[in-house]
């Protein structure tokens, strides 16, 4: 009996620790589902709030337990929804689809994309967008589009910088070409100079702006100072016609005094000879006539002695009110023909360029409507050549900007000492120069054009212990019946083109 019902005990123990195991395996599955769940909720979570909701009381009642009971609806609430997803997931890969084809048409249509990204791009549209399967595989190609558009809009900032380099530069010489032009003195020519080599280090347009501003008020100080110097200079003229005026008042205001003084004097004198006169037919002996005819006349000749004083102050009088008038006429003078000096030197100076001392532009478009003018008035053979120096940008690249003023300066003389003496050569901006040669046909002037130009190639021009060669083109016509200024500056000019087209160091004629 003790054996049997110890082999009772040994059943139930097995039974139980058979049922600890399926209770340790059903508690495993649970687990695992409930994991399971947890992590498909996590999936799903933000795709729809009432699926997320269902998949919270799944979780919520699997923790409680298995209750396949509760645990039906509930499936079946997250199926259909589930199927509801599917629906919504099509749609928006749908709507994906279309704005990747949509943002990459966009930027296909933009110029500035570089060459490898078009073709990339072009692929991306026509293959892989089309081969896309689920909405995970647009990713990629999002990721791709986004680079893409990165790398465009980095090529046109790039782009973008480099014209804004390039019109920065082209401001920066055409500010330095005025402020050449400039022709000042001392301190303000000075003061220009050193704005001048701001302007070469200029990068940005705001330190251009801030350069310019700043010749535009060096110009308003001379303009003022000349204002001033000219006010100050007809105030002192007003002061002196003022003494002047005043002297000659005095003088003649002397002289009415006079008048009346030889007036009185005249009339004494007219009346002592009348009582002279009278009171000699009244005498009756000589004796008592001449003792009278003593006392007249000695009276008389103090009055004249005293009419010739007053005369002879009156004369000393008015020869020295009219030194002082001269004197005054004279400082008159001298003050106008200063003042006239000085307009004739201000007008020679602004006609003037400053760093090659030859005539400016302002001087030749003088010069040219002038000859121009005469030549329509009476034809003759006048010459008009236009000069532009070839590669001068790489002289300011590779040397500096000094060294290319340096240049500038010698060839500007080289080019006046090849000219002749009626000749007229003026620089008529950054690297161009114009003659006009007077009395000389073309065909002259070509003979003598292709010396001058050969004199400039030899200058043995020698910067950073490089010998550097420096040539010019020339473009050269001949002033022809209907010609007007505009008409023979342009033939001259398609001239100069021609040459520079046809590989610089060469004059070319327009007839
Ligand atoms: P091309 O043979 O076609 O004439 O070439 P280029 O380099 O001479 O012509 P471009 O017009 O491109 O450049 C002219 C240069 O002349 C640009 C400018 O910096 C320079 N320049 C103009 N005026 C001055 C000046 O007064 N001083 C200096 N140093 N350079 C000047
Ligand atoms: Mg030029
Ligand atoms: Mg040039």
């Amino acid at each position: 009996m003790p054996e049997k019902s110890n082999t009772m005990d040994e059943q139930l123990n097995h039974a139980l620790k058979q049922r600890k195991v399926l209770e340790n395996a059903r508690k495993y599955q649970v687990d695992t589902l409930t994991h399971f769940v947890a992590k498909l909720s996590l999936c799903c979570k933000g795709l729809d709030i009432e699926l997320d909701n269902r998949l919270a009381a799944f979780r919520n009642t699997l923790n409680k337990g298995v209750n396949f009971a509760q645990l039906t609806p509930l499936i079946d609430d997250i199926l259909t929804l589930l199927k509801n997803q599917e629906t919504v997931q099509l749609n928006n890969q749908r709507a994906l689809h279309s704005s990747i084809q949509a943002a990459g048409q966009q930027l296909q249509k933009n110029k500035d994309l570089p060459a490898d990204t078009r073709k990339k791009l072009r692929h991306l549209l026509d293959d892989d967008l089309d081969n896309v399967k689920s909405t995970h595989g647009y990713i990629p190609l999002l990721n791709q589009l986004v680079t893409f558009y990165q790398q465009t809009l980095d090529t046109k900032l790039t782009l973008e910088q480099d014209k804004q380099r390039s019109a920065t530069s082209a401001l920066a010489n055409k500010l330095l070409g005025l402020a050449h032009q400039l022709v000042l003195e001392d301190e303000s020519a000075e003061q220009v100079q050193a704005i001048r080599a701001t302007i070469i280090q200029c990068h940005t347009l705001e330190a251009l702006l801030e350069a310019a501003l700043e010749i535009i008020a060096i110009i308003v100080k001379n303009i003022n100072g000349e204002r001033e110097s000219a006010q100050s200079f007809l105030f002192s003229l007003n002061k002196t016609l003022g003494q002047l005026h005043q002297s000659i008042f005095s003088t003649s205001q002397h002289s009415e005094s006079m008048g009346v003084e030889f007036d009185a004097l005249n009339k004494r004198i007219k009346t002592k000879i009348n009582n002279l006169n009278e009171q000699t037919k009244s005498t009756a002996s000589i004796s008592s006539l001449k003792k009278l005819v003593d006392i007249e006349l000695k009276s008389l000749s103090e009055d004249f002695m005293a009419k010739e004083a007053l005369e002879r102050s009156d004369r000393e009088q008015l020869i020295a009110s009219f030194g002082e008038i001269n004197g005054r006429i004279g400082c008159l003078e001298n003050k106008l023909s200063n003042y006239k000096k000085r307009l004739n030197e201000q007008r020679f100076k602004s006609l003037l360029d400053g760093l090659t001392k030859l005539p400016n532009r302002a001087a030749f478009d003088e010069r040219y409507h002038h000859e121009m003018h005469l030549y329509n008035v009476q034809p003759s053979d006048i010459t008009l050549v236009v000069i532009d120096v070839d590669h001068f940008k790489d002289v300011n690249d590779r040397f500096g900007h000094t060294a290319g003023d340096i240049t500038l300066q010698v060839i500007a003389k080289a080019l006046k000492n090849s000219i002749e003496a009626t000749d007229f050569i003026a620089r008529y901006g950054g690297e161009e120069f114009v003659i006009l040669m007077p009395n000389t046909v073309l065909e002259t002037a070509a003979v003598r054009l292709n010396k001058l130009k050969e004199n400039i190639k030899k200058i043995p021009f020698k910067f950073k212990s490089k010998q550097i060669e420096i040539t010019v083109s020339l473009g050269a016509t001949q002033f022809k019946p209907g010609d007007t200024v505009l008409k023979a500056f342009d033939r001259a000019d398609d001239a100069l083109y021609e040459a520079k087209n046809s590989g610089r160091d060469r004059l070319c004629m327009s007839k």
